[in-house]
């Protein structure tokens, strides 16, 4: 069991996954908050948190009511790194610390998980040691905080190269005091290796996997980038060389063989890049994220989630596929009572029908 308040005790992560159950997780504040006009799209950083903090925890509310079994802190990209480049370091550990704290209340609340989170830090050069120790650093402070706060597991994702990843993993088993580690991959690269996906630093992401495995990640898997379309093709690769459990955290978009990544995305009527504010016209449908739950049940994947333009009901449908009713099922669409398309006996049927030969119809009148 995982600390909690006093009443609640919340079944932990590696319990759930031992007992072959699935743990959902919403993320992708950074881009929600991009688009309610509450962070800057280019240096993505979530002074959100500072400057709205209820929003943060209204969200953080909104995704487990969509079925999510974890709090995330939303302190992806809360990094030195980060907050250097927008000349506010001085708020780096205050906006770390709010992240981490409401969550932790948001989840204590709903008697759920709370998760640390630490990422890519866009500075990684494989063999550049400064820049090596300058990683560690950041990474050993925000999993501090992140233990400080009592969190119940750290997510280190979004990683496009192994030795990042890889750091991120040490960091956890030095400073995370013992608590699970969830570590994922970014298949942001589409050059290939005899065919086969491949790290930024060129190592195939199968064997990419496997390392972090065996450096003691709990939980090893893909977040971001891809749509569940050329996400699940990779991880079934993962899942032949690499001991599970398994997570798969895809962006809720239309990618294809052509077009593998958000990042390539066209838009289908004026033929340009969507990436990365106008990806809407690319978004999956809810029922996409069902048929990715159920396709992850089938395959074994059990640690799934929604990742950059997550919305409320891409987490309830996977939720639901998964065999869930969260709150916001109370709320899932029922067109029985529709006045045009309903069929329950309430409906009046005169205006029904005339409705729909108005609304169906294509014709001169
Ligand atoms: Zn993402």
């Amino acid at each position: 069991m995982e600390r909690n308040n006093d009443s609640k005790m919340v079944k932990g992560l590696m319990e759930r996954l031992n007992d072959g159950e699935h743990v959902i997780i919403a993320e992708g504040f950074v881009f929600y908050f991009e688009r309610m006009g509450y962070l800057q799209a280019g240096s993505w950083v979530p002074e959100v948190v500072l400057n709205h903090p209820d929003k943060v925890k209204s969200l953080y509310r909104e995704f487990v009511d969509a079925g999510s079994d974890v709090v995330l802190a939303f302190t992806y990209y809360a990094t030195r790194e980060k907050t250097r480049l927008i000349g506010k370091e001085d708020t780096l550990e205050q906006l770390n610390k709010n992240a981490l704290k409401m969550a932790r209340e948001v989840a204590d609340e709903k008697g759920v998980l709370m998760a640390g989170n630490i990422c890519n830090t866009n500075i990684y050069q494989p063999g550049k040691k400064d820049r090596e120790d300058e990683i560690k650093g950041m990474f050993k402070e925000m999993i501090e905080w992140s233990v400080e706060a009592g969190a119940d597991f750290i997510l280190a994702e979004t990683y496009a190269h192994l030795g990042e990843a890889l750091l991120a993993v040490e960091a956890i088993k030095e400073h995370g005091k013992g608590l699970p580690a969830v570590v994922t991959f970014a298949p942001f690269v589409t050059a290939t290796k005899n065919g086969k996906a491949i790290t930024a630093d060129k190592v195939l992401l199968t064997e990419a996997c496997k390392q972090v495995k065996e450096a003691g990640a709990d939980v090893v898997g893909l977040n971001c980038g891809r749509g569940p379309n050329t996400m699940l093709p990779l991880m079934k690769d993962i899942m032949k060389v690499c001991p599970g459990p398994f997570a798969a955290i895809p962006v809720p978009y239309r990618t294809c063989d052509k077009e593998p990544t958000f990042f390539m995305l066209t838009d289908p009527v004026t033929g340009k890049k969507v990436f990365p504010t106008e990806t809407e016209v690319c978004s999956c449908s809810r029922e996409d994220f069902s048929d990715f739950g159920k396709q992850c049940k089938d395959l074994g994947i059990q640690f799934v989630g929604v990742c950059c333009g997550n919305r409320h009901y891409y987490t309830r449908s996977l939720a639901e596929a998964l065999g869930r009713k969260p709150a916001s099922t109370t709320f899932s669409p029922d067109m029985t009572k529709h006045y045009v398309y309903g069929s329950d006996a309430k409906v009046r049927k005169d205006v029904s029908e005339e409705s729909m030969d108005l609304y169906h119809t294509l014709r001169d009148i």
